[in-house]
C-alpha cells in the first residue's frame, strides 16, 4: 500500500494562490462572500497563512489545508466513523456519515475542517461548471481536503484500463498540477524511490506543529537554507 503525502517548498512558493483557486474549482467548494469570511464562515480547503518562522525577518506565506495526519485526532472523536485514516495514509470523509457534531473541527488542531452553515451556491455565471466527480457538500456537515481523493479513483480505473501499473505520474491532486512555480511534489512516502521521500528526508523538510505527535504527512522545506 502507497503512503501518500505532499511535500511544499517554502523557497519556491511565491504565495500567488494559484493552489487555492485550483483547488477550490475542482473539489466543489464555493465562493465565499467578504461578510461570510468576516462571519468566521469562509470555506476553502487551502489557504495561505502568514507564520513567524525562526530566522525571517517577514512572515512566510504557509500553504494550510488537511494535514492528513497519521494520528489524526479528528477521526479519534468523530462518534459516526464519518472521518477516518484509509489504508493509504489520505484522511477520507464521508459526508451521508456526517451529523455535523463538529468534534472534529474542535479536535483538529490546524482548523483545516470547516463546517457547512449553508448550501453551496456559485454566481449565475458559474451554472453547471461544477466538477461532476466530487459531490455537492450540503448545510450541515462537515468538509475538508481529500488530497483530491477522487483523482486516485479516476488514475486507478485508467491504468486498470490500461493493463498497467499505477505510476506517480498517474495521481496528481489539483493543487500540485496547478502550481506555477513547482513547489509541490506528491507522492508515495514509503517509496524510497520516490520523489517526496527523498525531500521529506532532507535537512530543510518539517511539519507543521509536529511537537503535537499528529504525524502530518505534509512536509514543508524551510526557506533560504
Ligand atoms: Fe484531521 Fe486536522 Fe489532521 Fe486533517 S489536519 S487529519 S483534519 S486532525
Amino acid at each position: 500500500m502507497p503512503r501518500w503525502g505532499l511535500v511544499i517548498d517554502l523557497d519556491r512558493c511565491t504565495g500567488c494562490q494559484a493552489c487555492v483557486v485550483a483547488c477550490k474549482h475542482e473539489n466543489n467548494v464555493p465562493l465565499s462572500t467578504s461578510a461570510v469570511a468576516a462571519a468566521g464562515r469562509l470555506m476553502t480547503w487551502m489557504q495561505l497563512v502568514p507564520v513567524e518562522m525562526p530566522g525571517r525577518a517577514a512572515p512566510t506565506a504557509l500553504p494550510l489545508m488537511c494535514q492528513h495526519c497519521d494520528r489524526p485526532p479528528c477521526a479519534d472523536v468523530c462518534p459516526t466513523g464519518a472521518t477516518y485514516l484509509n489504508p493509504e495514509g489520505i484522511v477520507a470523509q464521508i459526508y451521508p456519515r456526517c451529523i455535523g457534531c463538529r468534534y472534529c473541527t474542535n479536535a483538529c488542531p490546524y482548523g483545516v475542517k470547516l463546517f457547512n452553515w449553508t448550501a453551496p451556491e456559485w454566481p449565475e455565471s458559474m451554472a453547471g461548471m461544477q466538477n461532476p466527480d466530487v459531490s455537492l457538500r450540503p448545510t450541515g456537515v462537515v468538509e475538508k481536503c481529500t488530497f483530491c481523493h477522487h483523482r486516485l479513483m479516476q488514475a486507478r480505473e485508467q491504468v486498470a484500463a490500461e493493463g498497467r501499473e499505477l505510476a506517480a505520474e498517474d495521481y496528481v491532486p489539483a493543487c500540485v498540477q496547478t502550481c506555477p512555480a513547482e513547489a509541490m511534489s506528491f507522492g508515495d512516502l514509503d517509496d524510497p524511490h520516490s520523489e517526496v521521500a527523498s525531500l521529506a528526508s532532507s535537512p530543510r523538510a518539517f511539519r507543521w506543529m509536529e511537537e503535537l505527535g499528529t504525524k502530518p504527512k505534509v512536509v514543508y522545506l524551510r526557506e533560504g537554507e
